[in-house]
């Protein structure tokens, strides 16, 4: 999976490559998909969500620079596969999920292999994680018309934040901001198809 889908296409950090031979994605994903596991396409995890793509993990994870020292927040916890990749590559991770299964199931997963570095919390990502912040790196896993006004302000100066931004159902942009005092430098980096963002007013 490595070499094929995420080396050739261009993600070089050699730290990245090696936590994404490291973490068994096979372990994150329903019994009926393991056949399918290290393919290079989201999988369904159930209650309409997805497990993400291995090459998107690996390129968002990148665009990161992770260091090893470093508080990661990511909103969208899903499954926990991509909150095991950058618990390999930095010093904690803070994950936020708004269903509440999906923040149980996880949690118990990563516990179960192992991972100390990881509190996986439920709730609405739009508000970030007040408690631990600010975060030298956020990940938003889901797709936002706009990067929540909360998520740039736990954000540490000098921090990246990458995000799918878009409207649902649509191609989005997979952006990245580097923040500068009070100023955010933004690149887009290529377009991409998430989950929607939810607000906890939306139905669940
Ligand atoms: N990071 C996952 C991908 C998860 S898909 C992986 O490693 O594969 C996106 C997830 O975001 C879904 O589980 C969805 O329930 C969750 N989500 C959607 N809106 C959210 C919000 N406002 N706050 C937190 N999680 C949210």
């Amino acid at each position: 999976m490595v070499d094929a889908q995420i080396e050739s296409r261009g993600v070089r950090n050699r730290r990245v490559l090696d936590a994404m031979r490291r973490v068994p994605r096979h372990l994150f994903v329903p019994e009926h998909e393991k056949p399918d596991a290290y393919d290079d396409y989201p999988l369904p995890i159930g209650l309409g969500q997805t497990i993400s793509q291995p090459f998107i993990v690996a390129q968002m994870t990148e665009l990161l620079e992770l260091t090893g020292d470093e508080t990661v927040l990511e909103i969208g916890t899903g499954c926990g596969y991509q909150a095991a990749v950058l618990a390999e590559l930095a010093k904690q991770v803070l994950s936020v999920e708004i269903i509440a299964e999906l923040a149980d199931s996880a949690r118990e997963r990563l516990i179960r292999m192992g991972y100390k570095n990881i509190h996986v919390h439920a709730g609405d990502g739009n508000l970030g994680w007040p408690d631990t912040a600010p975060y030298d790196a956020i990940i938003v896993t889901a797709a936002a018309p706009r990067v929540p006004e909360a998520l740039k302000t736990q954000l540490k100066d000098g921090g990246r934040l990458v995000i799918p931004i878009g409207e649902p159902d649509c191609t989005q942009t997979l952006v990245l901001l580097r923040k500068h005092g009070s100023k955010l430098d933004k690149t887009d980096v290529e377009l991409v198809r998430f989950v929607p963002l939810r607000s906890s007013a939306d139905r669940q």
